[in-house]
């Protein structure tokens, strides 16, 4: 996707503060942290959010929260816990439509969301 900042991202055409990297997936620190610890997982591939999500391209999502539980205890959040965000859509609050999930940790979070 030509005009995806996230496919750039993964491209490596846009800069990013990598957290860990292989061929299916990327994660890196959010630009705008809402959390002490904030990082964000893609998958390498476009993907433009769950909604197209299907049983074939559904494996990358096991992918992605098995690297999300590695990462968590590099970082030392695993223990005090997290939260894994992903936004769909509009009313979803999905700004950016390249599937991704949002890890948040290092503070207590509120809930529910607004
Ligand atoms: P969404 O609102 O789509 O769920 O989340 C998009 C996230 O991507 C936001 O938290 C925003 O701060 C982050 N973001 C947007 N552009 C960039 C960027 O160029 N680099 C990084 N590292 N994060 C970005
Ligand atoms: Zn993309």
């Amino acid at each position: 996707m030509a005009e995806c900042i996230f496919c750039k991202i993964a491209e490596g055409s846009i800069p990013s503060k990598k957290i860990y990297e292989d061929d299916m997936v990327l994660a890196f620190y959010d630009i705008s942290p809402e959390a002490p610890v904030h990082f964000l997982v893609i998958p390498k591939k476009h993907i433009s959010s769950v909604n197209e999500v299907d049983e074939e391209n559904s494996k990358i999502i096991a992918h992605i929260f098995t690297v999300i539980n590695k990462i968590v205890k590099e970082l030392n959040i695993a223990e005090g816990g997290y939260r894994i965000v992903n936004n769909c859509g509009v009313d979803g609050g999905q700004t950016v439509n390249h599937m991704h999930f949002h890890v948040l940790g290092g503070r207590t979070l509120q809930w529910p969301p607004g």
